[in-house]
Formats: C-alpha cells, structure tokens, sequence
C-alpha cells in the first residue's frame, strides 16, 4: 500500500467537505493547515442554522448567490470563532478562490495556497497574492489516493495500521 503526501492528503479532505456543501452552484471545500495538521475545514454553505440552497434554491442577486459563504471564507471564520491563529498557514482549496475569498486569506496572513482546478481564476487576484507574498500552487487531487478499499476489508472493519 503507497503511503498518500501530505499534499494529497489536505486536498481530499477539501474534496471530502465539497461534499458537505449546501449551495448546488459549486461545491468547494477548504482546509487550513499548519505545521502539518488541519486547524480547519470549511464548505459552501449558508450561516449556522440558516435556510440551504438545497432546500429553497439558490438566492441569487447579479448572478451571484448571496446566500452562502465561500468554503475559505467559513473556514477562517471557523478560526476567528475558536481563536486560532493562521498567520503563517496554508490553505488547500478545491477550486482557485474568488476575488473576495483571496483578499481574505492574503488578510489572514495564509502563506501558500494549493488549489485542485482553476475556476474563473481572477487576474486581479493573481496580482495581490503576488504583491502579498503568498504562493499559489495547482495540486490536483489524483483519484487514486481516496481509494479507501485499501483500508477497509470486506467486512467494512479498518484494518490495524502497521
Ligand atoms: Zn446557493
Ligand atoms: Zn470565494
């Protein structure tokens, strides 16, 4: 069994909270990192205990639906909330961040930013993490690497890690 890379391993977990999204439009998932452990996760969804999108369709207002906050947003809102720090963290998102979500994480100090596709990638948004220092790397997730057959026998039990 091939051991999965760090990088691979944060942007399944992104893939793994897409799934979790609200908003049918795009389903995003992200991961803040740092030192190598995931201080956390957000998906595009509505607020707390707000109505979904999934529920009553999408609100949308100039083409945008104005219901939900972007996966990298309610990911270092997940912080602010706890009182984590992300000075100097990573980001692993399923899909190049919009305009308002990149000023954000350049904002909260992310340093690296390792996105899986390119998604309306915004020049402008280039250009300011750039400016700003902060890297932007494409890691694509190679499908292979959730193949969870490898660790769960037949019966469904998680064999013992050796
Ligand atoms: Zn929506
Ligand atoms: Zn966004």
């Amino acid at each position: 069994m091939e051991r999965i890379s760090w990088d691979q391993y944060f942007m399944a977990q992104s893939h793994l909270l897409a799934l979790r999204s609200t908003c049918t439009r795009l389903m995003v998932g992200a991961t803040v990192v740092r030192d190598k452990r995931i201080i956390a996760g957000g998906y595009n969804g509505s607020i707390a205990g707000g109505e979904h999108c999934t529920d009553n369709g999408c609100y949308v207002i100039d083409h945008h639906c104005v219901r939900t906050i972007h996966a990298e947003m309610n990911a270092l809102l997940q912080c602010a909330k706890f009182g984590v720090p992300t000075e100097g963290a990573d980001i692993y998102v399923t899909h190049f961040p919009c305009l308002q979500c990149s000023k954000a994480i350049i904002q909260a100090g992310i340093k690296t930013v390792y996105y899986a596709s390119d998604y309306k990638n915004h020049p402008y948004a280039a250009e300011l993490f750039e400016k700003a220092n902060v890297k932007t790397e494409k890691v694509e997730l190679e499908q292979t690497t959730i193949d969870f057959t490898q660790i769960i026998s037949p019966a469904g039990i998680v064999q013992e890690s050796k």
